[in-house]
């Protein structure tokens, strides 16, 4: 991930960033119902302002995500081994992976009290296996995404993504002689792994009404220098391929990208990521606005984070409404202070539970049109 520094000191952004400012906060005072694909004249009335945040009640704690769970997941894979590119563990974490996202031997969540069983969705697991080689070296390294299609036959989609991948290189670390070491990357490659796996369980365990999810552990976003264009190889990948995986009779692409990245820090604070905020409005303020429903306080609207290249970027390349959630203000970033003690439970549960809230939404606007609208049917005739 590439933090663009120009953007942050830019006079000329300044003003969008302020009107940006403003439109989250008067998301707060919108109705539940979220705008994404709706017409205005379909929105309820403004719902009173919410309360304070820190009086909101914390419904995230009642979410049936478990960041106990995903921290366990954090905790395992963190202490399996690297996951940087040619690490002797690789192969078999990809196993691990692909079996864990396809629900084997994954004791599931319990489904909804007095909701009928529901059948869990069917999976389709892909892995896109692709080399690349790094410009400034000129190693070449094989990469692996992991794809796991939930409901694969729907026409729309939401894909939910994260890197799995860690780094091979630790160049913030203080210890100089340290700094070719690869790193453990817990809350960097680990932490947004760890809330995807969770959201699968869940995803099976309740299923979504109308549209189908592409969970996507992308491989390679590590695989850059300070400064360099190489990060973010394995969404550039899909991202260049996106006809292969969204053909007829699917839509051609996502209708919204999700991106995972850093969520695991014990003092989560998740401000808005200004391209996410600049380039796709709606998807951010809807998830935004679930997290104050939730009352997760780590997501703050007061203030904008930085402009991040992530994985989320190719996506929104492709004019597709594409958001990352990070919290860039990580102290051990890039060093071999990034272990699994730094995380925590709360943090994950909070990520989790309102991206859980937000599939919902997302199932919600995204679901088909009946063929016919009610207002056209033909009024019924009164014989005599
Ligand atoms: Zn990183």
């Amino acid at each position: 991930m590439r933090h663009l520094m120009r953007h942050l000191t830019r006079p000329a952004t300044r003003p969008a960033a302020l009107a940006a400012l403003a439109a989250l906060a008067a998301l707060a005072a919108l109705a539940a119902r979220p705008a994404l694909a709706q017409p205005a004249a379909a929105q309820a009335a403004p719902a009173p302002p919410p309360p304070p945040a820190a009086s909101r009640p914390e419904r995230w704690r009642e979410s049936p995500f478990s960041g106990a769970r995903a921290l366990r997941d954090l905790r395992r894979y963190a202490a399996r081994g690297h996951r940087y590119y040619g690490a002797p563990e690789r192969e078999q974490v990809i196993e691990e992976l692909s079996r864990a996202l396809r629900g084997e031997g994954e004791e599931a969540p319990a489904a909804p009290p007095a909701a009928p069983p529901a059948a869990p969705p069917a999976t389709q697991l892909l892995t896109q296996r692709f080399e690349v080689t790094e410009r400034g070296s000129g190693v070449k390294y094989t990469l692996t995404n992991i794809i796991a299609r939930l409901a694969p036959e729907r026409r729309r989609r939401v894909l939910l993504g994260t890197h799995w991948d860690t780094r091979l290189w630790a160049e913030e670390d203080a210890d100089v002689a340290r700094r070719a070491a690869p790193i453990v990357g817990a809350n960097d490659g680990t932490s947004g792994l760890a809330a995807l796996l969770e959201l699968a369980r869940l995803l099976r365990a309740r299923p979504l009404a109308h549209i189908g999810v592409d969970l996507v552990l992308f491989d390679g976003e590590e695989l850059g220098r300070p400064g360099s264009d190489d990060y973010c190889a394995g969404s550039r990948h899909l991202a260049a391929r996106l006809s292969e995986l969204y053909a007829p009779p699917l839509d051609p692409a996502p209708a919204a990208v999700v991106v995972l990245d850093m969520v695991g820090d014990a003092e989560l604070t998740l401000p808005p990521e200004r391209s996410s905020l600049q380039t796709s409005r709606a998807l951010t303020q809807l998830v935004w606005q679930e997290a104050s429903r939730q009352g997760a306080r780590a997501f703050v609207a007061d203030r904008l984070g930085p402009w991040i290249i992530d994985d989320h970027s190719p996506f929104q390349q492709l004019k597709i409404p594409s958001i990352l959630l990070i919290d860039y203000d990580y102290s051990p970033w890039h060093t071999h202070h990034d272990t699994a003690d730094r995380c925590s439970a709360d943090s994950l549960q909070q990520v989790g539970a309102t991206l859980w809230g937000a599939l919902a939404r997302l199932d919600d606007a995204l679901a088909p049109a009946p063929a016919s609208p009610p207002a056209l049917a033909p009024a019924p005739q009164e014989t005599p």
